[in-house]
């Protein structure tokens, strides 16, 4: 599921394959141009697009540079886990990426891997599953390894991937503990590779905009930070409300959006969170995981965050950060596409509203540009393993903030958790 673009709803009710099955069909006609070629289809209309099936069921012939033609350039991705991130948005992604593509895949589904090996041009010598998944390392095409599994394989992989001496782009939330993100780290140094994980937001152009007018002063000091990710999950089967495999429920895979964005705006750690979680006896859905989670953080400065995610409201989601001398709002502030800002001051009474219009550009793309450069040019990650660790430290202080009822201090991170900006690289 996006996080979270597509209707989850009509999926109610099949067995995890049947539905990965039914997932990567709608998937596929989604993906059905082309390789490379970039996909006009928008999430919301999935349900009236008509592509044709993929025919080929062969590798597609490598394409060998002309003598006049520059060498591909572009860092080569495998991607581990077909599922309706890495097959909706991340892999045509790719058709608007400049500096990666996919040379690689990993699934445990091989028919469904072959015909997603077929529109991208990957030869099928280099599907892997699983188990032959350590096997990437005597892949010379495989720079980066992409994981895009439910969270709590997301250690294993990394600590697989690094052993394999593969640079490592892991899906948001990083894990589902901060020991193991400590060691997802510790294998990564140790293997000599970077680790990055994928907040797409921090590449966003309005994100990016208003990170940039915050640091230039043009709120004056920040204030308030006030934020929401809710969406309704649908079936009640999926991984995503299996504590064992997602490490919680909306907080750690919706409500990290608003904490990662208090964080990385503010440019400051909060010392002390204090949060509520509420999970209805009444709803199946709710057996393991929270339904909402409301959150207060502290920072040093006197900034606060108040900000709230949700699995059983209807799809909203914003974000506010006010200063003494202006504010503004991103709605919708986590979507794939059509990010909104207003910028609002008063001026002796005046209201001065500004919204500026940016070019949309591919977060997917965006985010996996980076860390292609950061692996050609040796160059450390914008968003390393140590600002996932960081969100991981305070959602585990929130989640015993809401157990025991009481504030909960948070350690301050011993190093930066964050990379040079995007934009200087
Ligand atoms: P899906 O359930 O759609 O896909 C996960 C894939 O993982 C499956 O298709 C399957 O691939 C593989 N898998 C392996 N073992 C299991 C298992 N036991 N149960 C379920 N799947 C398994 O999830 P998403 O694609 O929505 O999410 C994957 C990751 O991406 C998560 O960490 C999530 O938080 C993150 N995410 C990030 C978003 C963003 O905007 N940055 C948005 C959405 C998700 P196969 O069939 O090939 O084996």
């Amino acid at each position: 599921m996006s996080d979270n673009e597509f209707p989850v709803t009509k999926f109610f009710g099949t067995d995890r394959r049947g539905f990965l099955r039914a997932a990567t069909g709608a998937m596929a006609a989604a993906v059905a141009v082309p390789a490379f070629a970039q996909s006009s289809v928008k999430p919301n209309e999935q349900d009236d697009v008509q592509l044709s099936q993929i025919h080929a069921s062969t590798e597609e012939p490598e394409k060998i540079p002309g003598p006049m033609e520059a060498e591909d350039q572009r860092t080569g991705y495998a991607i581990v886990g077909l599922g309706r991130l890495a097959l909706g948005q991340i892999l045509p992604a790719m058709g608007k990426s400049k500096y990666s593509k996919p040379v690689a895949l990993v699934s445990g589904d091989r028919e469904k891997a072959m015909k997603i090996a077929a529109q991208y041009g990957i030869k099928q010598s280099a599907i892997y599953n699983y188990s032959t998944y350590d096997q990437i390392a005597q892949n010379p095409e495989v720079k980066v390894i992409y994981i895009v599994l439910p969270n709590s394989m997301h250690a294993e992989f990394v600590l697989r991937g690094a052993k394999a001496g593969k640079h490592i782009l892991c899906e948001k939330p990083m894990a589902t503990s901060v020991k193991e993100c400590e060691r997802m780290i510790a294998a990564c140094n140790a293997a000599n590779v970077k680790l990055m994980i994928a907040y797409r937001s921090q590449y966003e152009p309005y994100d990016m905009a208003m990170v940039k007018m915050i640091r230039e002063g043009k709120f004056g000091k920040l204030k308030q930070f006030i934020s929401t990710n809710s969406q309704n999950q649908g079936d009640p089967t999926q991984w995503r409300l299996k504590k064992s495999l997602a490490g919680g429920g909306c907080m750690p895979d919706v409500g990290v959006y608003c904490l990662n964005a208090a964080r990385f705006l503010s440019d400051e750690e909060p010392y002390e969170v204090f949060a509520t979680t509420v999970q209805p006896k009444d709803d199946p859905r709710f057996a393991e995981v929270e339904a909402s989670c409301q959150v207060i953080a502290k920072f040093p400065s006197g900034f606060t965050a108040v900000f709230n995610s949700a699995y059983d409201a209807h799809k909203s989601q914003f974000l506010r950060v006010e200063g003494t001398e202006a504010y503004a709002e991103l709605n919708p502030a986590f979507a794939y596409h059509g990010i909104k800002m207003k910028f609002t001051k008063f001026d002796q009474g005046m209201e001065i509203a500004h919204e500026p219009a940016l070019e949309e550009k591919d977060q997917f793309a965006a985010e996996m540009d980076h860390f292609s450069l950061c692996v050609q040019k040796d160059l450390k990650p914008h968003t390393p393993g140590e600002e996932g660790l960081q969100d991981q430290r305070i959602t585990d202080a929130i989640y015993e903030s809401a157990r025991s009822g009481k504030p909960v201090k948070v350690s301050a991170p011993s190093t930066a958790t964050r990379g040079p900006n995007p934009a200087e690289i």
